[in-house]
This record gives structure tokens, C-alpha cells and sequence, in this order.
């Protein structure tokens, strides 16, 4: 529900106080929030804390009369936060020419003599007539969190990013273009080098905060509710979140960890068209969203953003291991990490990562390229459809492709979807060389390939998408993986000369289809040796993956 407007009313004289309090509650409780403050000051406190929670004042009405600040030098400094709420003065009969000069130093809208009895004549015609006009152009605020920061921040790229794929609502607020972001940190006493800030509706902050810290803030989860777990899915791109509905769906007492947010690199995605059941696609944001909300709703424990660091074998247990030391102990572990994209690597690039520079969609961007030119490196699936997306704020966009075509490496209805949209460009045969720019990226340059000719552009947003790697560093070694570290299953495990046995497996039945050269550790999507790469054989893998698991936990004597 939102956050009643305000009405604040200060006085000195506690008697006059209480009796226009409990008038204004009386007639205006139901709708507006009424606040009461014993001096301008602690006045100007008041306003100070409903600033930090972007709550709306209504109207003032405030006592000329007060010893430290008089009514009107109150109003002088409210109205530079509250230029909107109406203002009324309590007079005495003797400060008429001082509400009278206020009329026009505060642009007083009234000027009241005490007493008003009554107050149906006296009072609330007035008030009514105050607030109707104050609500034809009021716009309720803005009521979740608010990100103040630098735009070219890449901190505050990353926390916004965060944010927007765990679903969080927020506002973005650029220090350098609006003014409310410059109050809301002089509000705090933060200076520049402590951003980016994040303000919660409860008027609490946080200084340059971890996304840890954010998600403890907001009520995610951080921390396993059990000490014991059927099934431990490692990342929550499609796979694991497959894995998470089948698993818990089917009595499994399932948690699933990810390090950043639910959906993996589906979630980046701007539209999926090719996913069964959405003949007018969704975007990935929106397919995480709803596969959260299925797990959860089967019962899944969704821990994020917490990071695996590595697994320990304690059978027939398996011990995960967080990278801030915590253990969760289970019967079987899903890998399902993914991959992250392949850094671009130039002059310039990596200082520039996060200020210009975009690995992935980075949707949360889209805003702040509009009517920009907008470079794109790669030219598969994923560059396309972020090109299509981005075109249709940007004033060009332009992809940058290594190889001589689209064709070899993107699907036909993009490359038809690009050749449509007059304001993409391709240039095939070229190379990003460098990247230069300050605080953010300012300029690039492009090699061709064939002439070795260099052009230097004006450039303000790139965005790379140029291959991936398998996130499964981290197992050092645990489970056997092909020479890029990808992860090998079932049929595609080493096996020893005479093709017999899988190279060091010690059970007597054969790994199931996608489980690990270690029992009871299994795999699904696009960490997979062999794997298709797209959402629906991560999803499908996910699935596949939970009933071989339930083999596995029979073969233990472990029935779900
Ligand atoms: C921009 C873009 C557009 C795409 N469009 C399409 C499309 O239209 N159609 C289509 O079919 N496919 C598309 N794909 C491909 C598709 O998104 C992937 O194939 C799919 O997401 C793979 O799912 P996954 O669950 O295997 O891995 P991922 O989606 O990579 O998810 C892995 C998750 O594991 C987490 N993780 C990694 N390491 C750890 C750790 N140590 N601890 C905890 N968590 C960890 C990661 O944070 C991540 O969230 C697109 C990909 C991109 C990038």
C-alpha cells in the first residue's frame, strides 16, 4: 500500500499543537499521514528523515510565533526539499504583516488566526480546498529502493545489473544530472567517493555496499534453513532452476545456490524466441522470474548471492563449501554454472569495463544509450539479439564481426530481423584494436582484418559478446573435464584403453547419463562437455538431470 502523504504541523505551544493535531487526524487521518514537530528544528529533522524515504509532504501548517525559527523561516528552508506542499501560517492577530510579507517570501498559500473554532468553518474548507489542489498534480513517489551513483560508475553498473536481475524495483538516480541525487547525498553527509548509495524505503542506507550486504537488506536468502539437503543445485541459470522445480516438485529437499542472480545468462537476455510454449517470445528476465517463483513455490531454498567454492567428497555425504567458509551437506550436487563470457582483449578494455564497457546485455544500460550510438562485438545469437534490442533506443547500432558473415555463426530469422532494422549496421572483417576514454570509454578503434586499416570512432557504449568459458574452475580437478573445462558425464568420461571401464570409477554399474566421473555429482547445461547451449536443453538437461538423481539416492538407499 503506499506510504500516506504528510501533514506537518509545528508549533512551539503544545496545547495549540495537540489541538490542530488531533483536528487534522480527525478530518484527514484516513488519507494523510499527520506529523507534529515542537520547533522548526526539529521540524527540518522530520523532513530530513521522510527525504532519506522518499516520502511526500502535503502541507505545512506551522505557528509564525517560535522562539528559535519563526514560522516563516521554517517555511523558507522546507519548501527548498517540499517545493509542492501547500503552506499555512498560524497567526496571532499581531503577525498579520509578517503573514503578509510571507505571502510572497514563502509563497504562503494562507494565512489561519488562532483559534479556529470551529473547525468544519473555520479550518478544513480551507485544508480541503489546499489539498484538492495539491492532489490534481501530485504523482505518488517512487516507494522502493533508490541507487544513487556516477553513470559511469562500474560499481554502480554492477549493483544496478544486480538489482534488476534479482527483480528488485529500484530507482536509478545519476549524480551528475539529477538533483535529487545530489540532496540525497548531502542528506547523508556521503561524498562523491563513497558512492554508490543505496536507500531503502525504510530511510536506511548503505555506502559502496557488496551485493551480500544488499540481499540481507532486502530479505533474500542467505543462509541454508536446513543442515541437511537431498539435493544441492550449483548456479540457477535455466538448468539449475529446472533441476530446482523437478528436484523439489518430486520430495527431493532441494536448495539451489547462485552467485549473482537467478536466470544465469538466460536472465540477460533481452528476448528468447526460441523457447517452447512463448510464440511471442519473453524476455529472460521475465522466464527467471517465473521459474523462481515455480521452485519456490515446490519449496526450494533459493540461496543468492552466495558462491561455491569447491566440494568435498565425505561419503556417501557431499560437502559444499561457500567462499565465505559455510558448509551445506548433501546426498547429490547438480553442477549446473554455466559459463561467462570470453573477456575482449585490446588496449584500453579492461579499465574501461563497467564505464562504457559491457560484457553480456547489460539491459539496465538500454536507458542510458538512448538516441546514442551503440557498438556491439560479436556475431552469434546473443550479439544479435542484444542489436535488435538496442536498436530500438539507440540512434545506430553498430556490430563489429570478426569473421566475413553472420551466417556461419547466427540463426536466419536475426540475421533477417538485422537486415530489417535500417539503424543496425554490420561490419564484418574487423577487430576492435583499442579503447581509450578517461573515466569512461570516449573513443575505440577498428582494425579490418584484410587491410589492417585503422579507424578511430567516437564511441560511448560497447557491448561484447564474443564466446564463453565454463565456470568450473573451482572444482580443481574434483571431476574430470574436457581441456576448455568442460565438464564430462555419463557417456563421455574417459575410459581406459580397452574402452572398458571409466577411468578411475570404482562402482560396479556405469556413471549415469549425466552424472560426473564422481557418484552422486551430476551435470546439466551449458557447463556440460558436448552441451547444446540453449535454454531449453538447460532446462531439459535440468530435469533429466533429477531423475538419474533419484536413481542414485535409491542405489543409497535413499527414497524420496
Ligand atoms: C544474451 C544472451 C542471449 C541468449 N539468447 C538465447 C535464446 O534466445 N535462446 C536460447 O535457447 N538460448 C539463448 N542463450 C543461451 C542460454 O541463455 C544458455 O544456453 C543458458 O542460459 C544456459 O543455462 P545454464 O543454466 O546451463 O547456465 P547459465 O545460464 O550460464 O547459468 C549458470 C549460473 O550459475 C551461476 N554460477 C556460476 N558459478 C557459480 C558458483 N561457483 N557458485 C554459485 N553460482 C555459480 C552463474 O552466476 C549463473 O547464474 C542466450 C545467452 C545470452 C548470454
Amino acid at each position: 500500500m503506499a506510504a500516506r502523504p504528510i501533514l506537518l504541523c509545528v508549533d512551539d505551544d503544545a496545547e495549540v499543537l495537540r489541538a490542530i493535531d488531533r483536528d487534522l487526524r480527525q478530518e484527514y487521518g484516513a488519507r494523510y499521514r499527520v506529523l507534529r514537530a515542537d520547533s522548526g528544528a526539529s521540524a527540518l529533522d522530520t523532513l530530513r528523515q521522510l527525504t532519506l524515504r522518499g516520502e511526500m509532504v502535503a502541507l505545512f501548517l506551522v505557528d509564525q510565533r517560535m522562539p528559535r525559527m519563526s514560522g516563516v523561516e521554517f517555511l523558507e528552508q522546507a519548501i527548498v526539499d517540499y517545493p509542492d506542499a501547500k503552506r499555512v501560517l498560524l497567526t496571532a492577530y499581531a503577525d498579520t504583516d509578517a503573514a503578509i510579507r510571507a505571502i510572497n517570501a514563502v509563497k504562503l498559500d494562507y494565512y489561519l488566526l488562532k483559534p479556529w473554532d470551529p473547525p468544519e468553518e473555520q479550518l478544513y474548507p480551507i485544508i480541503n480546498d489546499l489539498l484538492e489542489d495539491w492532489q490534481a498534480s501530485y504523482r505518488p513517489p517512487f516507494e522502493g529502493i533508490r541507487v544513487v551513483g556516477h553513470r559511469w560508475s562500474s560499481r554502480s553498473h554492477q549493483l544496478r545489473d544486480y538489482l534488476a536481475r534479482n527483480q528488485i524495483p529500484f530507482r536509478w538516480l545519476d549524480i551528475e544530472t539529477q538533483d535529487e541525487a545530489r540532496k540525497l547525498t548531502e542528506l547523508i553527509g556521503a561524498d562523491l567517493a563513497s558512492l554508490p548509495l543505496v536507500l531503502f524505503p525504510d530511510g536506511s542506507h548503505l555506502c559502496q555496499p557488496e551485493n551480500r550486504a544488499v540481499a540481507d537488506k532486502i530479505g533474500l536468502q542467505t543462509h541454508a534453513e536446513l543442515p541437511f539437503y537431498d539435493l544441492l543445485v550449483i548456479g540457477g541459470g535455466p538448468s539449475g532452476l529446472a533441476a530446482a522445480v523437478y528436484g523439489a516438485s518430486e520430495g527431493l529437499r532441494t536448495a539451489m545456490i547462485e552467485r549473482e542472480a537467478p536466470g544465469g545468462q538466460a536472465g540477460m537476455s533481452s528476448r528468447i524466441e526460441n523457447y517452447l510454449g512463448f510464440p511471442a517470445g519473453l524476455s529472460g528476465n521475465d522466464l527467471a522470474r517465473r521459474a523462481v517463483a515455480q521452485a519456490r513455490r515446490f519449496g526450494t531454498e533459493i540461496l543468492t548471492p552466495l558462491e561455491v567454492a569447491s566440494i568435498r567428497i565425505d561419503d556417501p555425504y557431499r560437502v559444499v563449501t561457500l567462499t565465505d567458509g559455510t558448509e551445506i551437506t548433501c546426498q547429490a550436487v547438480l553442477i549446473a554454472t554455466g559459463v561467462t563470457y570470453t573477456r575482449l582483449r585490446a588496449p584500453g578494455l579492461d579499465a574501461l569495463t563497467g564505464a562504457g564497457v559491457y560484457y553480456g546485455a547489460a539491459l539496465t544500460e538500454a536507458l542510458s544509450c538512448q538516441g546514442q550510438d551503440v557498438y556491439i562485438v560479436g556475431g552469434a545469437n546473443s550479439a544479435g539479439q542484444s542489436a535488435v534490442y538496442f536498436s530500438t533506443v539507440a540512434r545506430t547500432v553498430t556490430m563489429l564481426v570478426r569473421g566475413e558473415s553472420l551466417s556461419a555463426s547466427m540463426s536466419q530469422y536475426l540475421i533477417d530481423r538485422i537486415h530489417d532494422t535500417p539503424n543496425i549496421r554490420v561490419r564484418t572483417g574487423c577487430v576492435v584494436a583499442e579503447a581509450h576514454g578517461d573515466d569512461h570509454l570516449e573513443e575505440i578503434t577498428i582494425e579490418d582484418r584484410g587491410t589492417g586499416e585503422r579507424e578511430t570512432v567516437p564511441a560511448f557504449s560497447l557491448f561484447v559478446f564474443i564466446g564463453a568459458q565454463p565456470c568450473t574452475s573451482w572444482l580443481d580437478g574434483l571431476v574430470a573435464c574436457d581441456e576448455r573445462g568442460f565438464i564430462l558425464a555419463g557417456p563421455d568420461l574417459p575410459r581406459d584403453s580397452r574402452g572398458k571401464h571409466v577411468v578411475g570409477w570404482q562402482l560396479d554399474r556405469e556413471p549415469y547419463l549425466l552424472e560426473t566421473s564422481v557418484p552422486g555429482i551430476f551435470v546439466a547445461g551449458d557447463a556440460r562437455h558436448g552441451s547444446v547451449k540453449r535454454v531449453a536443453s538447460g532446462v531439459g538437461e535440468g530435469a533429466i538431470a533429477v531423475s538419474f538423481i533419484h536413481q542414485y539416492l535409491a542405489g543409497l538407499g535413499v527414497g524420496a
